[in-house]
């Protein structure tokens, strides 16, 4: 659960538990106000678990929503997708020291006929089990259907020609998305840069490429030997991105079409791209454009190497 996702349940909850306030709970809590502060204080020390069965009720919900888990009709509403207060001991009123937070299913299940601590060690438990069971199933499900993307689209910091490289034809991608696209691009999958703020190309697509090799430092080097030379280990990712069908937009980089623009990643890291995604990008390209170098960077840094060089294009250094 994100930090802002319990904050968005505390207030609802807030407004739910204001509602239940009724004269059998004024004994023990006097006022509406203190019946909520209550509420959201136990909540929170029970960890947002039930007490019996110790589950959580954002996992309650998850099953819930997965239809892994019923609820019970009540009236218009259900029960079963919050803490319910329950009674410890059935005969005492609704006193705070009388009072626990728990689910639906335990609650509904103990009613008035068990003890709570027999309750929590005899049945809690196996209930706890049965959840962690259906939650487990579920987990799987989802990792089975979650489909991994085709494809990347990520900011450019700078783009100084380092990294994408496109020297001699041929498009790299080394040292500059390193734990990311660097390690999880296939043969087949996109990877788009787009322009952020200092190439003063933002949310334009500065170059894309059909990844058709992802190589270790050390193949790239022994296959590409001229090209690799832009490259040091020290500069380099582990991996190698190299393609010969990319597009390379530099400084004439172009406009991501309106349908497209759920793309624009204002963040570091990436994003994945759907099947759909590459799909219209890919007919952008291919109807207006041939592969290649079609201009030159945005950032382009004089050459290290030799004095005499002038080319604004050759670099060594980070993206
Ligand atoms: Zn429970």
């Amino acid at each position: 659960m994100q930090i802002g996702e319990i904050k968005d349940f505390l207030k609802d909850e807030k407004i739910r538990v204001k509602k239940l306030y009724a004269a059998k709970h004024k004994q023990g809590f006097k006022t509406k106000e203190n019946f909520v502060k209550w509420y959201i204080n136990k909540v929170k020390r029970q960890n947002y678990k039930c007490f019996y069965c110790e589950t959580s009720i954002f996992d309650i919900n998850k099953l819930i929503d997965s239809q892994k888990l019923k609820t019970r009709k009540i009236g218009h509403g259900k029960r079963g997708t919050v803490l319910e207060i329950d009674k410890k001991i059935n005969e005492k009123d609704y006193i705070p020291d009388n009072c626990v937070l728990s689910c639906y299913y335990c609650n509904n299940d103990k009613s008035y006929i068990f003890d709570s601590k027999d309750y929590k060690e005899n049945f809690g438990k196996n209930r706890n089990k049965y959840f962690s069971k259906l939650l487990n199933r579920l987990k799987k499900n989802d990792s089975a259907k979650r489909i991994m993307p085709k494809g990347y689209i990520y900011r450019m910091d700078h783009d100084t020609g380092f990294a994408p490289n496109v020297k001699y034809g041929i498009c790299t991608l080394s040292g500059c998305k390193r734990s990311t696209i660097e390690l999880w691009a296939k043969r087949g999958h996109w990877v788009i840069g787009l322009g952020g703020n200092k190439t003063n190309k933002p949310n334009k697509i500065i170059y894309a490429m059909e990844v058709e090799k992802n190589l270790s430092y050390d193949q790239f080097k022994k296959k590409y030997s001229r090209k690799s030379k832009y490259l040091s280990k020290k500069d380099a990712g582990k991996n190698v991105l190299v393609s010969r069908k990319f597009y390379y937009f530099g400084n004439k980089a172009i406009d991501l079409p309106k349908s497209l623009t759920h793309l624009i990643i204002n963040r570091q890291g990436c994003k994945g791209l759907t099947d759909k995604d590459i799909f219209k990008l890919k007919k952008i390209f291919k109807n207006k454009y041939n592969y290649g170098e079609l201009e030159i960077p945005n950032n382009p840094r004089k050459c290290v190497k030799t004095k005499k060089c002038s080319k604004k294009t050759s670099v060594n250094s980070v993206c």
